[in-house]
């Protein structure tokens, strides 16, 4: 088996993926800066001993070309798994400079790196982000690509920079366009830990911990069955796993390839809530606040192409991820807790 580098290894979908590919008996080395992701995170990844895989850590950041160049000196890398990037929507707007200059730069020293050292397969985490509003629905992969915000846009460049680089140099990549991503690793080992933290299971459970706490939710008068927002929630396990097809289907000799990852079914932000209540065993009082700029009414995804070329699909519901989503939170809330009472 062969050696992975993955960027953000240390990150949310990051970290759940090098769980799959250590479970799947690959070596990997984490590349990340700790500037989202978490050294707890790191230590966990180590821990685990599946299958004598060996996990290595080396903290640098991708705009540094040095810094990526040394990990192929180092490490005989046998092929990329790419998370490290900015992305939060609303923050690409006001900080665009950082988007263009984190996301799209990284990703160019990355390639160099790879193409010096000739390694020429790269699975490319890329977003449903990249279509921009949707014209019809479900989405599939040939829907148009018109991004609506920096964080969609410096995406969608680094999927065309992709495809130049296949024709000019021979590198093969396959970009998989997330719908939303939910829940946490079934044994609660990691899950999502950002700071601030914008999405939308995360922010309801953390509503339950404190009594009279509320819930904000954003806008319940779009054209939806119950008004509000109709997501696609993707369990990030499932997400992992498909990562791990994408690196077999590029050794195998595969194409570059373009995928969705979603489940085909939507859920509003109300059904979404019942559920966590119901999960959680207790009731959140909410707040309706006006729509956020920028969200669409609906995002489903198809995923048929997944399945039919990389054999893909997605097995855990939106209550599996509800579930192992507050599990996680739990941990994560004693972790914080320890951590403020230490700094007191
Ligand atoms: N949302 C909400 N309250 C929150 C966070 C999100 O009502 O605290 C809504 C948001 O407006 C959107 C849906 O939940 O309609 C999913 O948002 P999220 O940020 O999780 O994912 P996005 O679809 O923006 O990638």
């Amino acid at each position: 088996m062969g050696k992975i580098l993955v960027t953000g290894g240390a990150g949310y979908i990051g970290s759940h993926c090098v769980i799959a590919l250590i479970n799947s008996g690959y070596d990997v080395v984490m590349f990340d800066s700790l500037e989202i992701g978490h050294i707890e995170t790191v230590k966990t990844l180590q821990s685990i001993q599946a299958k004598g895989s060996v996990v290595d850590f080396i903290q640098g950041n991708l705009q540094n070309l040095s810094e990526i160049s040394d990990v192929f000196k180092r490490h005989n890398i046998d092929s990329v798994v790419h998370f490290a990037a900015y992305s939060q929507v609303a923050e690409s707007v006001k900080e665009p400079q950082k988007y263009y200059y984190n996301n799209v730069y990284g990703t160019l020293n990355l390639l160099n790196a790879m193409l010096e050292n000739n390694v020429k397969n790269i699975v490319f985490s890329s977003t449903a982000a990249t279509y921009g509003n949707p014209v019809y629905a479900p989405i599939d992969e040939k829907h148009p690509q018109i991004p609506v915000n920096p964080y969609g846009k410096t995406k969608l460049m680094i999927e065309n920079i992709m495809d130049d680089y296949d024709k000019a140099y021979g590198l093969k990549s396959v970009r998989l366009r997330y719908f939303n991503v939910a829940g946490a690793d079934y044994q609660a080992r990691v899950g999502e830990w950002h700071n601030p933290e914008t999405h939308l299971i995360p922010n309801i459970l953390k509503s339950t911990f404190s009594d009279g706490k509320t819930f904000t939710l954003f806008g319940d008068d779009y054209d939806t069955k119950d008004g509000t927002c109709i997501r696609d929630y993707i369990n990030v396990e499932d997400l992992a796993n498909a990562h791990v097809l994408a690196i077999k289907y590029l050794n195998n000799g595969g194409e570059t390839n373009f995928f969705n990852l979603g489940t085909t079914e939507g859920n509003s932000v109300k059904e979404v809530f019942k559920t966590c209540e119901d999960v959680v065993g207790k009731s959140v009082p909410i707040e309706i606040h006006p729509r956020r700029a920028g969200d669409p009414a609906l995002l489903i995804a198809a995923n048929n192409k997944a399945k039919s070329v990389m054999g893909w699909s997605p097995e855990k519901t939106l209550r599996d991820s509800i579930t192992s989503a507050y599990n996680w939170e739990k941990i994560l809330q004693e972790r914080i807790q320890k951590k403020e009472m230490a700094e007191i």
